[in-house]
């Protein structure tokens, strides 16, 4: 970090750019006029209306795009995959359209890369089909998920099953999920980091409970975009559902949230650049005096420009940082996903501050994606780690360099 080379970003080919002109038209003509069915909570109708576009993808070439080609996906890099990104991101309905959302997208990298060839055939292969969905339950109510090494979940070795006994919340996608990855203490005197393991549980599995869709801003919200309370009770699974060796939870946690972080950044990139788009619409017409709109006084312009700069910022940094990861691997860029994380969150933050006072009351009902993305969103300086230990240990290591 103390030396920062020049970013380097790879060329983009004429056909790879048109795929993203086709892609933002793709978003524009079919996912956004159906985002008044999500806003509406209208889930029959909005899954039977995503299913085309869903086979859309398919057809076009846009499906899994995080997904290496050998198992069905378009094989992107991280970088090409962060422009990809960006066009689903400019709606709430683009990656769930592209099976790349989250938590699936992490599921499917954990399974793909520590996946027993069993533990592939039964919940990858119909994850990676959009057949199913499924969760990643971690986090408990009773302690501090910024440090989940303190977890109170157990999975007890008993014959050939593990018998896993816990309660956890805020488990994305739990709702309608076929199956979890659980994240267990196996060995309570085992280091901390070697303390926990990743078992999979199907959700049929007897003693699992959903006990409620969690309202996050006073919107409890279902299917892929809810999180879950959830138990489970004397949990009997296969010791064949473990997920690498016993121990590996947290190093396999780390392999997974790494590119998870990046992609939610990817992705809220074009959650920003679809609301500077419809704010700087709403500036540029809206009616203030009978000679003047909106967008001509001074505070809303300098809003539009701040707005633009912190994007365009955050989109090199982000995209630098996917490129330099295909280069080098995430663990030799670690400092740089800790800055884009909390960085990112924060300029999305002010835009959609900013976006929403420039809509007035518009901004505060479902009428624009503004205020679901406000509610919703307030959550991306929290999940994947709080800004306060990214920014603790991106600070702590910055500082080892000078020491
Ligand atoms: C919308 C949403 C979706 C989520 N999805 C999932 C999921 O699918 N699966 C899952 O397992 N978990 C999920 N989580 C949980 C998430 O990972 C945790 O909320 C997060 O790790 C923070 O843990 P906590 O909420 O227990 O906060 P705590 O650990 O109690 O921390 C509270 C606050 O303290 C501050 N803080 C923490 N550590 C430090 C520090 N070292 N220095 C200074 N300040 C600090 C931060 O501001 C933090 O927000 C989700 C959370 C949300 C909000």
């Amino acid at each position: 970090m103390n030396f920062t080379p020049v970013p380097d970003f790879p060329s983009v080919t004429p056909s790879f750019q048109a795929k993203l002109e086709r892609l933002k038209a793709i978003v524009d003509e079919h996912l956004i006029p159906l985002e008044s069915l999500m806003l509406a909570g209208n889930q029959d109708a909005l899954e039977g209306a995503l299913a085309p576009v869903k086979a859309l993808m398919k057809k076009e070439g846009f499906w899994l795009p995080q997904v290496p080609k050998d198992f069905g996906g378009q094989g992107f890099s991280l970088y090409e995959h962060g422009l990809i990104s960006e066009q689903l991101g400019r709606s709430m309905l683009g990656h769930v359209s592209c099976n790349c959302q989250a938590p699936d997208a992490g599921n499917m990298e954990v399974l793909i890369e520590r996946g027993t060839p069993a533990q592939q055939d039964t919940f990858l292969k119909p994850l990676l089909t959009g057949e199913i969905r499924s969760a990643f339950a971690m986090t408990e109510p009773e302690h501090a998920g910024s440090n989940p090494v303190i977890m109170s979940t157990r999975a007890v070795r008993d014959g050939d099953d593990y018998v896993i006994n816990g309660h956890k919340w805020y488990t994305t996608g739990a709702d309608g999920a076929a199956f979890f990855i659980v994240m267990a203490v196996t060995d309570p005197e085992a280091a901390p980091h070697e303390a926990a393991s990743q078992i999979l549980v199907p959700a049929d599995t007897k003693g699992y409970r959903h006990i409620r869709n969690i309202a996050v801003m006073g919107e409890t919200c279902w299917g892929h975009n809810s999180h879950a309370e959830i138990e489970f009770k004397d949990v009997r699974v296969p010791v064949s559902n473990l997920i690498g060796k016993e121990g590996e939870g947290f190093k396999i946690a780390q392999q997974r949230l790494g590119p998870g972080r990046i992609h939610h950044c990817m992705r809220w990139l074009g959650i920003c650049s679809r609301a500077f788009e419809l704010a700087a619409r709403y500036a540029a017409n809206r009616q203030l005096t009978h000679t003047q709109v909106l967008g001509d006084q001074q505070a809303i312009q300098f809003w539009l420009a701040e707005m633009r700069a912190e994007i365009e910022s955050a989109r090199l940094l982000v995209l630098d940082t996917a490129a330099r990861i295909d280069r080098e691997g995430q663990y030799a860029v670690r400092n740089n996903v800790s800055m884009i994380k909390f960085h990112t969150a924060g300029v999305l933050q002010r835009t959609l501050d900013r976006a929403l006072q420039i809509h007035g009351a518009l901004g505060m009902c479902d009428d624009t994606p503004i205020a679901f993305w406000y509610r919703h969103e307030r959550a991306a300086r929290i999940y994947d780690g709080p800004d306060e230990t990214h920014k603790r240990a991106f600070a702590r290591r910055l500082m080892k360099e000078f020491e």
